[in-house]
């Protein structure tokens, strides 16, 4: 388990080996990375971050980068490894992906000043930050449309606490729970990283917990929790005297909102970055959807962790970053109010309803640059020219977004009424102007990544900047004047003035004339090479230095003059948080209705009935699926769970669409609530507050559990938590035991989410026997996947119809599958023996009445040979002749009258 020492109150830990007899350096390194013991140190050593010691060994290995060896410590050779400065982010996010945690130390001093010291000093270095996977900022190790989130729980007197923030954007959020809903909760926000207080991982509640996040999960000392700092620690964060302002927060909450605060200060070294005030999210806010539940609907990444193939992938249609990324987490989290789903639905539906404005729109959106996580970096003083840029050109996307939105309505209704929160995104947007009119001023065209690299500040903006860089050019170009007049006055034609970072300027002559030069005094030698040599003067060294210190003061300014910028930026930050958020849920209602127009989906109703009733429903991921391979089209169909049949039990043959059906109205239901248009001809839900989804299971080896005790683990949260108001989908619960046991498992199920759970059901089964229990129970009713059997053959007709069916066609599909055949006939010789049995009451008698394997092969075979009529010597010529055919080394003549040859011998 990976740990962050902590620096500030604890004793720090023994080192690892001895510091007898290090050289200096070696030393400072070994009292730093002492302090650091559970991350790699990156060891700043001029372009280079080195690694030593175990380090270098695990980072070599990690990132397939050379394992060297630099001096020796008590004897042995030191291991070293290292990576350029310049391109030092690419190893990181190899790194952090791979579960480690890097400290990264840097030089604090110029090394000149640490010669002023003696010849023998060390260049003074401290780790300026430590990089986790729950605090990057970079976007070069994060992905633009996903969130990452660095959570906590906390727990007090028996309440949990959760809070979770995007260090990249500034979202924070907080949320009462209790253990039973924690997995859930975590499921729902896919954190990068999660902070525990060493107490609570020794609960033997948080054991599943701790299985399922192990490798993201950051202990934290107990202490790091209190709930009274916490409160100090958010008030100092804030300057406010109360928190009450942010809305009323529960003990355990700000006690995890409290432990974020500080593991996010420690990490960044004091460095806060900008942090929206926690927002409080309402126990039973979002829609239920536990780990297992995700994982089967593959909402956000498929069961083998992609993202292509999940819903997501299927449904996004977002132009920006922060747009994908609030569709993700509107996906993960849909709403249970029925006003706040309608409230998103009714802008989905104004964009829907005007084409012209949408497709406008979505065109602006797309020059819009991310504002939001450029703001974090520039808060965290990470940011450079380019962020600035960004933030000029998304609050100016945001300008011209504004003044199209509020044109007169060009809608198809003619109305005018704009929906509510349209309302709410404009005033969110704010205006901008004086920052985009001061960036715009400040900024030039190209711009270098970093600020030291200079030249990012627009001629004009600065008149003391204009003159000292018109010193520079000016100077530059009487050093080019200088070679003329050097060529004439000395009469060598190949004379030349370059550059170069060791020598600066200097005059370059070829060797063979360059005894002229050594007559004049004016030119001074500086160097000798194979074929050339090198002068300066002393009006060229003049320049020069005229040209290198007008260049450092005009970097000098323009780095005060970036920072001058970021804060002016920063004051504004909270107004251009809450724009960059509008944008964001602007471009998702656009990219939603965009979605619906394109797949033809419609407005779902929803309110606080009971009502499930899809008509027309579609699987928007399998039709996709299907469009794309150019298959037969999705096959719509109706689910209403209400009333006399708010369960449904579904049996069918294997093939004929079951999963398909059960999940596809899981979809919709999440789909709906989190505001989208449904892939339905008509939808009328009542709010849900937990789906759960039990469809095909897989082993969890991890924590040693076969695929029935996860099925069954599962089905018993279910079974513990569903209510009225839940949707719950099982497919073939008990299929992985013995026949009779799976059958009563399943039936005694069916019995309880009736009787006592009475939530909207789809229950999915083989077992034929379960459709007697619709006589009993008055709000199951029986449906059946409908097939045609057509010459022998079964045909799915992906229909769903009501009754059931009388049988599952599985060895129909073990043959489609291409089981041999002998194992196909001998397993229908099985079951006419097992039905017959069945009705006889013989079944035990099984393997007495039936021929061994063998001998019904033979048979098999036998027939097979009787039905298979034999060639004639013409066919058996025909088809030695196709036999030798080689057609990858025929012309096209030879090919032709091979064919002719062929056609030949069938007369
Ligand atoms: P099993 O019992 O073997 O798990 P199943 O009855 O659950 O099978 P599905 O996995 O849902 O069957 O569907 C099998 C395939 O049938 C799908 O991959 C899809 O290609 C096709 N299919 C399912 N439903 C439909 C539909 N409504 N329209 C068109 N094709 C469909």
């Amino acid at each position: 388990m990976n740990n962050i020492a902590d620096t500030s109150d604890t004793t720090p830990t023994a080192p690892s080996f001895s510091r007898e007899g290090a050289t200096p350096m070696m030393m400072q390194f070994l009292e730093i990375k002492e302090q650091y013991q559970d991350c790699l140190l990156f060891y700043r050593m001029g372009d280079f971050y080195e690694l030593f010691f175990d380090d270098a060994v695990k980072a070599a290995e990690a990132l397939d980068i050379a394992l060297t060896k630099r001096g020796k410590h008590q004897g042995n050779e030191i291991p070293m490894a290292g990576v350029p400065v310049h391109s030092h982010e690419t190893y990181l996010q190899r790194l952090i992906r791979k579960g480690f945690r890097v400290a990264v130390c840097e030089q604090m001093e110029d090394p000149a000043e640490a010669k002023k010291r003696g010849a023998k000093s060390v260049v003074k270095r401290g780790v300026v930050r430590l990089i986790t996977p729950g605090t990057l900022t970079e976007d070069s190790l994060l992905d633009a449309r996903r969130h990452n989130y660095l959570a906590a729980v906390s727990e007090v007197r028996g309440k949990v606490g959760l809070a979770w923030l995007d260090m990249s954007t500034g979202d924070f959020f907080v949320q009462p729970c209790d253990m039973a809903g924690l997995p859930a909760a975590l499921a729902r926000l896919d954190p990068g990283e999660i902070l525990f207080s060493e107490k609570m991982l020794n609960r033997a509640d948080v054991f599943d917990i701790y299985a399922e996040y192990k490798n993201i999960i950051t202990p934290q000392p107990t202490a790091r929790f209190d709930a009274e700092n916490a409160q100090l620690r958010l008030k100092k964060l804030y300057q406010v005297e109360a928190l009450d302002a942010f809305g009323g927060f529960e003990i355990a909450e700000l006690s995890a909102a409290g432990a974020l605060i500080d593991y996010v200060d420690l990490t960044q070294k004091g460095q806060m970055p900008r942090l929206s005030p926690p927002t409080r999210v309402a126990e039973g806010a979002a829609m239920e959807i536990d780990a297992a539940t995700r994982r089967s609907l593959e909402l956000i990444q498929t069961q083998s962790g992609e993202r292509k193939g999940s819903l997501l992938s299927v449904i996004d249609r977002t132009r920006t970053g922060a747009g994908a990324r609030l569709l993700a987490a509107r996906l993960s989290a849909p709403l249970t109010n029925a006003e706040e789903v309608n409230k998103r639905l009714d802008l989905v539906e104004y964009f829907h309803d005007r084409d012209a404005l949408r497709s406008d729109l979505r065109a602006a959106l797309g020059e819009c640059p991310d504002i939001e996580r450029a703001l974090s970096r520039l808060s965290v003083g990470r940011g450079g020219p380019r962020d600035l840029a960004a933030m000029r050109d998304g609050l100016s996307c945001s300008f011209a977004i504004g003044n199209l939105l509020a044109k007169p309505d060009g809608g198809n209704d003619g109305l005018t009424t704009q929906p509510e929160a349209l309302g709410d995104h404009l005033t969110a947007m704010g205006h901008h102007g004086d920052l985009i009119d001061l960036l715009r001023r400040a900024m030039s065209e190209n711009l270098p990544l970093l600020a030291r690299d200079g030249g990012f500040i627009a001629g004009g903006y600065h008149p003391p900047l204009d003159e000292l860089r018109m010193l520079s050019s000016e100077s530059k170009k009487l050093i080019a004047n200088l070679q003329a007049r050097y060529t004439e006055q000395t009469g060598i034609s190949n004379l030349k003035v370059k550059h170069n970072n060791v020598l600066g300027y200097f005059i370059e002559v070829s060797a063979k004339t360059a005894d002229k030069m050594m007559e004049e005094d004016e030119f001074i030698h500086r160097q000798t090479m194979a074929n050339a040599v090198r002068f300066t003067t002393v009006e060229l060294s003049e320049l020069e230095s005229k040209v290198s210190k007008a260049g450092d003061q005009a970097l000098a300014l323009e780095l005060e003059l970036f920072e001058e910028l970021v804060a002016a930026v920063l004051t504004k930050a909270d107004a251009i948080a809450k724009c960059a958020q509008a944008l964001a849920g602007l471009d998702v209602s656009a990219a939603l209705a965009e979605l619906a127009r394109d797949q033809g989906c419609v407005r779902p109703n929803i309110d606080n009935s009971l009502a499930f009733d899809i008509r027309g429903g579609r699987h928007p991921v399998v039709e996709a699926a299907l469009r794309e391979n150019g298959d037969s089209p999705f096959v719509a169909n109706d689910c209403r769970l209400e009333d006399e049949q708010s369960l449904w039990l579904i049996t069918g043959p294997n093939m004929a669409g079951k999963s398909t059906f059960l999940r596809q109205n899981a979809l919709i239901a999440v789909l709906a609530q989190i505001g989208a248009f449904v892939p339905a001809a008509k939808a009328h839900i009542g709010v849900i507050d937990r789906l759960f989804s039990r469809v095909g299971a897989a082993d969890d080896l991890a924590r040693g559990r076969s695929t029935f005790m996860v099925e069954m683990v599962e089905t018993a949260s279910i079974l513990n938590q569903a209510t009225d108001r839940s949707l719950v989908i099982l497919d073939e619960i008990g299929r992985g035991t013995a026949t009779f046991d799976g059958l009563s498992i399943a039936w005694a199920v069916v019995e309880n989410l009736h009787e006592i759970n009475q939530c909207r059901g789809l229950f999915a089964t083989h077992y034929h026997e379960l459709t007697a229990l619709a006589a009993k129970l008055a709000h199951l009713s029986c449906h059946t996947m409908l097939i045609k059997e057509w010459q022998g053959e079964v045909v799915f007709l992906h229909e769903v119809g009501a009754g059931s069916a009388d049988r599952s066609y599985g060895i129909h599909v073990a043959q489609l599958a291409g089981l041999p055949k002998p194992v196909i006939k001998r397993a229908e010789q099985v079951l006419k023996t097992l039905e017959k049995g069945e009705q006889g009451g013989a079944v035990s008698k099984l393997a007495d009445d039936l021929p061994l394997f063998a001998v019904a092969i033979e048979q098999a075979a036998k027939e097979e040979r009787a039905s298979t009529p034999s060639l004639s010597d013409g066919q058996k010529a025909l088809l030695d002749a196709v036999a030798d055919l080689d057609p990858d080394n025929m012309t096209p003549r030879e090919a032709l009258d091979a064919l002719y040859r062929l056609r030949a011998l069938k007369d």
